[in-house]
């Protein structure tokens, strides 16, 4: 059985403990992943700050370039990354080929590129010239989830990288193969021993020690609110940066203007893509009661045609849930919604599968109508293939739904009116709105959310500016 070990100062360190790693598709285990604890990350702090000082003052196009041989390096592993992030997290391989592993290139090339290109402002006096330094933080520590686990971790670690900082990181120990994998091919490339380190382990061991460590400068963490609350609780007091990117329950809202041919496949696509399993995912359809009846129809047959099958197979929509747990929390949600007064339309059990996945955490694609907008299922994370949808009947209408949640990530307004689309986007409280469209990523945007969805933003020269610390330099002329 493959053991994934820690890698510290550019080696693999074996663990006295070990977690067990479970295939989702099968409810197997398949691989045993270290137990990161306190010392584990002392060591590798000790090997960051070690790096720190050459890597930092390395010039901008020799990060570059170290980044960019990663990425290529990884694009030529495609194939075998994406396997390995199916069979990890249980999404289809079709996926992983097309979005997990294309983005995680894209963020290492994007940063590499962006590293060329930083500048600092200047405030000048008729008596003297301000200049800002942006200077790396040291030592930062990056924790990321389970969902997208490679993308979401080259989403952190690239900027780290590229601005000079060296990385401490721990993906989630429910999905530790890709970063495994990729932390061979940082070595393989020349990555100097020490420069990024990954710990792995559970949250409340290894990922607790990181937040605590009082010499890891920042955090940049993207997980459930519940976390990142511990973390703003504890890193707070010892002044860290910190980014945190939480849990999301994000409106879709449809006008009876729309253009349902195009934007009701791009709907499923929101509800469903990763098993729901995304922050983005739109789970709470609104939709003007005009046009309610139509749209639901023409919708469920949509989401009755997605195949719930193997991940490994080509032909697949919906694979496995990550874990035994999560996919338990999802199914208690689907009963608590009935129990709520929810009526199913299509969907709401387990999917049982022959074969190598008879025993696999499979979940039907389910549609809920006919909740309140404050029941738990309207309200709270499922982070699941679980869509419910609700009437609206004017702007101000759906407005007040969408916005009656502590969550405030993203919503996506689908409307032929360009006067409603900017109005309603410019109200909704939330960081990331798309119209006629969902999930169209522009790497230069600030991406990040308001209310229990987290503080700070990621992307672009926001990474730059959390990633650096400025220094104003004043010099009388
Ligand atoms: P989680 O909070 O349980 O775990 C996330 C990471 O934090 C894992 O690596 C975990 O081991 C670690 N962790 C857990 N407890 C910790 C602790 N006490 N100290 C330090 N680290 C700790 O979240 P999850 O279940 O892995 O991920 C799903 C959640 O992530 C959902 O809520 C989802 O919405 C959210 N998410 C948000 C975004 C975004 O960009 N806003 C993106 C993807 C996922």
């Amino acid at each position: 059985m493959e053991q994934l070990c820690h890698f510290i100062e550019g080696r693999f360190v074996a663990s006295s403990d070990w977690i067990e790693v479970y295939e989702p598709a099968t409810g197997m285990v398949y691989a045993n992943v270290a137990r990161g604890d306190r010392t584990d990350v002392d060591r590798a702090v000790a090997a960051a700050e070690h790096a720190f000082p050459q890597w930092s003052q390395a010039t901008p196009a020799e990060r570059s370039a170290i980044l960019h041989r990663i990425a290529d390096a990884l694009e030529a592993r495609l194939d075998e990354f994406a396997y390995a992030e199916s069979r990890d997290q249980g999404k289809p391989v079709s996926l992983a080929r097309a979005l997990d592993i294309p983005r995680s290139l894209a963020n290492l090339r994007f940063f590499a590129a962006a590293a060329l290109h930083t500048w600092t402002e200047a405030h000048p006096l008729p008596t003297a010239l301000n200049y800002t330094l942006r200077q790396p933080l040291g030592v930062v520590g990056c924790i990321s989830p389970w969902n997208l686990p490679l993308y979401l971790l080259t989403w952190k670690i690239a900027p780290a990288l590229a601005f000079g900082n060296t990385v401490v990181a721990k993906p989630s120990e429910l999905t530790p193969l890709t970063a495994t994998m990729f932390a061979q091919l940082c070595a393989e490339c020349g990555l100097p021993p020490g420069v990024l380190n990954i710990v792995h382990g559970y949250g409340s061991e290894a990922g607790a020690a990181i937040v605590e460590h009082p010499r890891i400068r920042a955090i940049s963490f993207t997980g459930s609110t519940a976390t990142g609350a511990y973390i703003a609780r504890t890193a707070g007091p010892q002044f860290k940066k910190l980014s945190l990117e939480l849990g999301g329950k994000n409106p879709t809202l449809v006008f009876a203007d729309s253009d349902l041919d195009s934007a009701i496949p791009q709907i499923v696509r929101a509800g469903f893509l990763n098993q729901g399993e995304i922050c983005l995912c739109g789970s709470r359809i609104i939709v003007e009661r005009t046009i309610f009846e139509r749209f639901v129809e023409r919708f469920c047959d949509h989401v009755r045609s997605l195949r719930v099958g193997d991940p490994l197979n080509a032909e697949t929509d919906i694979g496995a849930l990550v874990s035994q747990a999560h996919y338990h929390k999802v199914l208690a949600a689907i009963e608590r919604a009935v129990a709520d007064g929810g009526r199913i339309l299509t969907g709401g059990n387990a999917a049982r599968l022959d074969g190598r996945c008879i025993y696999g955490w499979f979940v039907e694609p389910t549609v809920i109508v006919d909740l309140e907008p404050n029941c738990s299922a309207n309200q709270e994370e499922i982070f699941g293939p679980v869509v419910t949808i609700l009437p609206f009947d004017s702007d101000s209408d759906a407005l007040a739904i969408a916005n009656s949640i502590r969550y405030g990530l993203a919503a996506s307004i689908w409307t032929n009116d360009l006067r409603r689309a900017h109005m309603i986007a410019d109200r909704l409280e939330c960081g990331v709105v798309w119209v006629n469209c969902w999930m169209l990523r522009d790497l230069r945007t600030p991406f990040g959310g308001t209310k229990d969805s987290g503080v700070g933003r990621e992307g672009g020269w926001e990474a730059y500016r959390f990633f650096t610390e400025a220094k104003n330099v004043c010099i009388k002329l």
